[in-house]
Order: C-alpha cells, then sequence, then structure tokens
C-alpha cells in the first residue's frame, strides 16, 4: 500500500512513528513535511519540521524535548553569546548545527532541499520518503499587536520567543502563493491509496503545507481516501499552544471545528478522541465519517492504533 501522510514536527513525526510501526514492509510511506517553519539563522538554513521527522524516526531526536538531538552539547551557542550574537531564544545544539551546516553548504552548492533532504536521509534512515513541501522558500510570518504596534514577526519568533502568548492576528505564510511543491509532491499525492494527515498542526504545519499552489487541489482530486486524526483533544491542544494559530483562522479548538475546517471537500474520515465521542455526530452531519478513539500518543504502540484506526477508516470510506 502506498500512504501519504503531510507532517509538521513533533505531533506529526511521533504518529508517522507509529503508523510505522502498524504497516508492513511492502508499504511504502511518503512524507510531505512543513517547511513553512524555515529559518536561517547565523547564515544556516534551519528546517525544525523536517529534522524533527528526520531525528524522531532515525533514532536520534531528544525524546523528552521532542525536538533537536539526544545526547546534545551547547558550546557553539555558548561561544556565540561571548560574541553578543544570538538569537538567544532559538536552541540549536552542537550536534543539531552539523545538520543545518551540511543542509546549507549544499544548497549553496546549487542542490534543491529536496536532494538535500535525500542526503540528509541517508544517514538517518528515516524508513519513509521525506519530501520538503516545496523546494522554494516559504516562511510563516504571524500578525501581532503589541506595546510596539501591529507587525509581523517570524513564526519561530511568535512560538519560541514569545510562546504563543499575544494573540495572533493573521498567519501569513510568506512565499506560500508563488512556491511549487516539490519534486514528487503531486506525484505521490496522486498515485496514494492512503492519504493521512497526522495530528500536526492544523494552521501552520498541516495549513501550511496545503497552501502551496497545487497541494490543496491535489488532495482533494486524489482518488484515495483522505483521513486525519484530531491534534485537540477535550478542547485543548494535547501539547503546544494550537488554539492561539486557530483563533486567527476563526476556529475554535476543538475536534470538530478542525475537521469542519478542513471540510468534506478535503477529508473524507476524521478521528476524535474517545472524550470528544460526543462530536462524532456533528462531523458526521457535516459530511465527513468519524470515529472516537483514543488519540494519546503515549508510546509506540497506542500510536500504532491510531494509525491501524486511521488506516481502517481509510478502508470504511473509500469509494
Ligand atoms: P510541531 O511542528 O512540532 O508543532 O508539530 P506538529 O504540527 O506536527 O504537531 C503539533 C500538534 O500535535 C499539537 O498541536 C498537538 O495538539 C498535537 N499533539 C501532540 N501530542 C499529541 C497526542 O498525543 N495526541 C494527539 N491527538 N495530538 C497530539
Ligand atoms: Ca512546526
Amino acid at each position: 500500500m502506498r500512504i501519504v501522510a503531510l507532517a509538521g514536527g513533533i505531533g506529526g513525526a511521533r504518529f508517522l512513528r507509529g503508523l510505522l510501526a502498524a504497516v508492513g514492509p511492502q508499504d511504502e510511506i511518503t512524507v510531505i513535511g512543513n517547511t513553512g517553519d524555515d529559518i536561517h539563522l547565523y547564515g544556516l538554513k534551519v528546517c525544525p519540521d523536517l529534522d524533527t521527522v528526520m531525528y524522531t524516526l532515525g533514532g536520534g531526536i531528544h525524546e523528552e524535548q521532542g525536538w533537536g538531538r539526544t545526547d546534545e552539547t551547547w558550546s557553539i551557542k555558548a561561544e556565540m553569546k561571548e560574541y553578543g550574537v544570538g538569537p538567544e531564544w532559538f536552541g540549536l545544539g552542537d550536534r543539531d548545527f552539523a545538520t543545518h551546516l551540511v543542509r546549507s553548504q549544499m544548497l549553496t552548492a546549487g542542490y534543491s532541499l529536496s536532494q538535500v533532504t535525500e542526503a540528509l536521509c541517508v544517514r538517518w534512515k528515516p524508513g519513509v520518503r521525506l519530501l520538503p513541501m516545496s523546494d522554494d522558500r516559504v516562511e510563516t510570518h504571524v500578525r501581532i499587536t503589541d506595546e510596539q504596534g501591529t507587525r509581523a514577526i517570524h513564526f519561530q519568533e511568535y512560538w519560541v520567543r514569545l510562546h504563543a502568548a499575544v494573540d495572533a492576528e493573521a498567519i501569513i505564510p510568506v512565499g506560500a502563493d508563488t512556491a511549487k511543491p516539490a519534486p514528487g509532491v503531486l506525484e505521490a499525492l496522486a498515485a496514494a491509496d492512503v492519504i493521512l494527515f497526522p495530528p500536526s498542526n492544523p494552521v501552520v504545519s498541516i495549513g501550511t503545507i496545503l497552501a502551496v499552489p497545487g497541494i490543496r487541489e491535489a488532495v482533494a482530486a486524489a482518488p484515495a481516501p483522505v483521513v486525519g486524526l484530531s491534534p485537540i483533544i477535550g478542547g485543548a491542544p494535547v501539547r503546544g499552544m494550537a488554539d492561539k494559530v486557530l483563533a486567527a483562522v476563526g476556529a475554535e479548538a476543538t475536534a470538530e471545528a478542525v475537521a469542519l475546517n478542513y471540510g468534506s471537500a478535503l477529508i473524507d474520515g476524521w478521528l476524535v478522541d474517545t472524550a470528544d465521542q460526543a462530536s462524532v455526530a456533528a462531523v458526521e452531519a457535516a459530511g465527513i465519517a468519524c470515529r472516537a478513539v483514543p488519540l494519546l500518543m503515549t508510546d509506540v504502540e497506542a500510536t500504532a492504533e491510531m494509525a491501524r484506526a486511521a488506516l481502517a477508516l481509510a478502508e470504511q470510506v473509500r469509494k
């Protein structure tokens, strides 16, 4: 079976680890990764979501943190601080730096981001084909109003420095309107047997991928069933601050609102947590098949069970 999943960082990566445990060796998984979180720091291109997927599936992730490398050290950051060079709020460890150095060196030499990602995956062997959503530069910005007035700041500054404490007035994926899907993205969607939306952030992870012209259309037009899993349980994101960016697109932080925000034109099936059993009828009334199952990714086996439920629902809604 050919499975295509759209993925952000931590939520996407953890789900994919469960999916890999649930499928067999004959199944092929293609991951279309969000690059709207990318940021240039110290002259290096950093791709947080691609790296989180790569490190998680490749066994190099810092488990408790959910991002960055295991057994990390911070000498470079300390040295930069001595020079008064920031940003101090963004954590790049020494081992992680090597990834960004290799990536930036290859990009400077003329390789595309998809070629670079493939090269990095030769080391990490994630067990999936990892494609960036686009080789073109896209950077999500967030419009906020604070004591300095109304302005747009980089998503990382909003998320990591401000911890989304200020309201997000608008989410702008700068560059998305002219970006092209990376080689293989549209082909993978057209040839998929199943398309999955992991419990990634629906606005700044999945939403940004869908903002690349052609990708939303390709998901909607794909013959494969499209099934998503709710990142919201009991009215709150399990981890992180997804409610802040949902508000910016006028959606409540509920499993039902996230499903309706994708809409029946895009998704055929939706999984909510058993805590949200009461929202199943409303999602189904909107033309989306819905089931309530446990959606907490407490360990790989619990996550594999979520993946099996998503694949089972895909079979039920297959046209
Ligand atoms: P990011 O790029 O690192 O923010 O990661 P993603 O966009 O891939 O996923 C973030 C989302 O994962 C958050 O909005 C959470 O709501 C969701 N999430 C995290 N852990 C769990 C979990 O155990 N179960 C479910 N259903 N969602 C989760
Ligand atoms: Ca992210």
